[in-house]
């Protein structure tokens, strides 16, 4: 089979390389036509509190059903957001979607927190605060409501402007929070710097932290790191039953995960809390916080 291609055809097909590089020039162009067209929406996954079982808010989690190729990966397309220089516009697409669902979910009684993911590129910005408060301006006076989450390597990429445009975000009330913590090469001194009040453990040291000790020992030092730097502690990527125990136990203070809610779109929110508020309640954890 092989020996038939032509020399031509056998070079295109070369395997890495080409094609997956005809694959990013595509999405490039079509990721800039996506943006101007609103053909990208968001799912929100549930932040909950774990002592007393409310849920605090959600994480704002960009989605692309790309016509041909289907659903696109945020792991793959942002990336090329950056490079391509589309990262202020897709940000802004984000917070004027997600401050149109936070007006939908006031309209129904449901307060919540939204936690919304920059990229690296975005802490070079600094239009970035003014951004901010003119899609938010509906917010005025209760800018702690929303959170802007950064992942450590962001903020080392570049710390000296990233640092000025976090405390210019900081400045404006709203909350700031360390992502995938764990992954990137933060010192400890550098942690102390930023200002930030929450930080997320990373998924992949709770996914299986149900069995993996190794992973256990890992979380519980990071939650008593967390809260020796006064920060507050968020774990994402909770699958189980078992790990939630667990990261209650530790005093992990929110958490994010499929087992309690998964990314679902703004319209199913109010029925997922209810849901929600109601399995809280039988494990026994309303108002008070035992054990
Ligand atoms: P992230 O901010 O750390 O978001 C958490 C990711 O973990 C989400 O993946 C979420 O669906 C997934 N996740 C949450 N709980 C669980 C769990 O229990 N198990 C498993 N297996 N996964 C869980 P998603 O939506 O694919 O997003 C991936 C990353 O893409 C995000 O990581 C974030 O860095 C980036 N991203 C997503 N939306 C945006 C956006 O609007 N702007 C920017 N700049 N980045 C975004
Ligand atoms: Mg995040
Ligand atoms: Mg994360
Ligand atoms: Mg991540």
């Amino acid at each position: 089979e092989r020996a038939s291609h032509s020399p031509k055809h056998i070079a295109l097909y070369t395997p890495g390389g080409d094609e997956e590089h005809l694959r990013e020039i595509q999405l490039i162009r079509d990721l800039s036509e996506a943006i101007r067209n609103r053909q990208l929406h968001l799912n929100y996954q549930p932040k909950v509190t774990m002592d007393t079982g409310s849920v605090v808010g959600v994480e704002a989690l960009v989605r692309w059903h790309h016509p041909e190729l289907g659903f696109i990966s945020p792991e793959e397309f942002i990336p090329l957001a950056e490079s391509s220089g589309q990262t202020l516009l897709l940000t802004e697409l984000v917070m004027a979607m997600a401050a149109e669902d936070l007006r939908y979910w006031q309209s129904e009684g449901l307060d919540l927190k939204l936690a919304i993911n920059l990229s690296a590129l975005d802490l070079t910005n600094p239009g970035l605060p003014e951004k901010v408060q003119y899609y938010f301006q509906h917010l005025e006076g209760e800018m702690h409501r929303l959170t802007f989450e950064v992942t450590e390597s962001a903020v080392m990429r570049d710390t000296g402007v990233a640092l000025r445009t976090l405390e210019n975000l900081r400045a404006l009330g709203v909350t700031l929070s360390v992502d995938d913590f764990g992954t990137g090469h933060s010192s400890l001194a550098q942690l102390r710097q930023l200002p930030v009040q929450e930080l997320k453990i990373d998924k992949s040291f709770v996914l299986n932290m149900d069995t993996e000790e190794q992973d256990q020992l890992i979380v519980k030092s990071t939650i008593d790191l967390a809260h020796g730097l006064q920060l507050r502690v968020c774990a994402e990527g909770i699958e189980n039953h078992a790990s939630w125990r667990m990261l209650r136990q530790w005093g992990c203070e929110q958490a994010q995960g499929f087992f309690m809610g998964r990314p679902m779109p703004a319209a199913d929110l109010p029925d997922w809390a209810i849901r929600y508020e109601q399995w809280a309640r039988e494990q026994g954890l309303s108002i008070s916080g035992d054990t």
